[in-house]
């Protein structure tokens, strides 16, 4: 359903403009509830899932600024893992449901404001997730050739926003991807998978053409932490590490463990795995196979701290990278990455920064800059007006723009069931 449909429709629900809650006390009476969930990602859906199941007479209305349903399950999952999508099968059942709708091409900000969907609804959700990303704040980080994962994650699957993106793939042998979580992995992996097997998933045309005719050979995964630190999971490390024709390098030296790491992987089943998972993959991969056509590097302690443009140009030739160590951090207890003051330069034609999504604000929404989350208490938007500490009536959040930007897929349901009973 395209945009003009959204202010008829509203005006029909300035019926019912008293502001309410859709708390559990509510659920199973028939008496009306207009919602509006803004963000058709998996936040979105889950929530309109949990809230037609948990009252009777709630009407659903999901607007999303995209012609299309699904978010990030559609732009941000990689389309070699096609099991992970399935769950649109689950979304469009919800959307098939009588009592909800879909708005496309519906922009909050400048088709419609928070205060007119607070004023039309008896309650609003917003689930709009994370569509910026984290930068560095480093010279050089807007010469060509620089490009965020998101962005380069929104052009491998189609996304209107990067259907001009163009990266250029052609020019270099070497990409530098900076960032060690999934997000990074997904990247690194795309770049480096065989074509043929990509061309069997459902990634953008214009994508698999580039990629089929790129002459990176070289990705470099640069994390300014250690092996034990490495914020992807086993699953999605393993795949990578068991790329075929892929020759990993790792060096054994980063693999050492200190105290502090040891007591990190005691804690933690993820980081014991990852830490293994590396480990045989140095040992593995010592002597190159003859039909290794590409090589994937982990490069561990080292941060960015200039992007340096290739000779005479304006387009990225390398990023200096400072060597680090860990040092214990006595607020958070965490091991922090801290400069040493040696730098080296790291030749690339390509960078993408993977370093973490970001959330924007929209007018009269409270925001936490620092965090870029709403703050919020179990998904009821709280208000920064007053003095003392007050929720905002029939106003809720949920998904990254709750949380901030980390979870599966899955982590939203349990977001969106405690937003809901909320
Ligand atoms: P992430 O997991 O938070 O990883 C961010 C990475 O950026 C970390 O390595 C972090 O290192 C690094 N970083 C952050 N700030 C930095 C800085 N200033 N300088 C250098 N490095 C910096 O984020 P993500 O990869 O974007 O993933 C987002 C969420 O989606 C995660 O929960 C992820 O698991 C999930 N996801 C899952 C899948 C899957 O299941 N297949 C796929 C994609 C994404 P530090 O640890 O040192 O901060």
């Amino acid at each position: 359903m395209g945009r003009g449909l959204l202010l008829p429709h509203a005006k029909r629900l300035m019926l019912f403009p008293r502001p309410r809650g859709f708390s559990a006390s509510a659920a199973s009476t028939r008496e009306p509830l207009h919602v509006c969930v803004v963000g058709s990602g998996p936040a979105g859906f889950y929530t309109a899932e949990k809230m037609l199941k948990a009252h009777e007479g709630v009407q659903v209305d999901i607007i999303d600024r995209l012609p299309t349903p699904f978010g990030l399950v559609r732009s941000g999952v990689a389309p070699d893992h096609p099991e992970t999508k399935i769950v649109v099968n689950q979304f469009s059942r919800v959307a098939a449901n009588a009592r909800c709708s879909f708005f496309g091409n519906v922009t909050l900000g400048s088709d419609v404001s928070l205060a007119e969907l607070r004023g039309t609804y008896d309650v609003v959700v917003l689930a709009y997730g994370a569509e910026s990303d984290r930068s560095f704040g480093i010279p050089g980080e807007n010469l060509r050739g620089i490009h965020s994962a998101r962005e380069f994650v929104w052009w491998y699957n189609g996304h209107p926003d990067m259907h001009n993106l163009v990266p250029d793939l052609q020019n270099t042998d070497s990409a530098v991807v900076l960032g060690q979580g999934n997000v990074a992995l997904d990247v690194a992996r795309i770049l480096l998978r065989c074509t043929t097997k990509l061309a069997s998933t459902d990634i953008a045309g214009h994508a698999l053409d580039a990629l089929k005719s790129s002459t990176i050979r070289k990705v470099y995964l640069v994390g300014r932490r250690g092996p034990v630190q490495a914020a992807c999971t086993a699953k999605e490390l393993r795949e990578i590490l068991g790329l075929q024709n892929v020759h990993v390098c790792i060096k054994e030296g980063d693999l050492a463990t200190s105290p502090a790491d040891k007591e990190e992987m005691r804690n933690s089943r993820i980081k014991r795995r990852v830490h293994e998972l590396l480990s045989k993959a140095a040992t593995m991969h010592k002597e190159k196979n003859s039909n290794d056509q590409k090589e994937l590097h982990f490069v561990f302690f080292r941060k960015p701290t200039r992007f340096l443009p290739s000779e005479g140009g304006s387009t990225v030739g390398a990023v200096e990278l400072e060597k680090t160590l860990l040092k214990d951090d006595a607020v958070t207890g965490n091991q922090v990455a801290v400069g040493t003051g040696e730098f080296e330069d790291l030749k690339c034609g390509l960078v993408l920064k993977s370093i973490g999504y970001k959330s924007l604000p929209t007018e009269g929404l409270p925001f936490d800059n620092y965090k870029g989350v709403v703050p919020n208490l179990r998904g009821r938007v709280l208000s920064s007006e007053s003095e003392t500490t007050t929720v905002e009536a029939g106003l809720y959040v949920v998904g990254w723009l709750k949380r901030g930007p980390t979870g599966i897929v899955a982590t939203n349901l349990h977001c969106a069931e405690e937003t809901v009973c909320t």
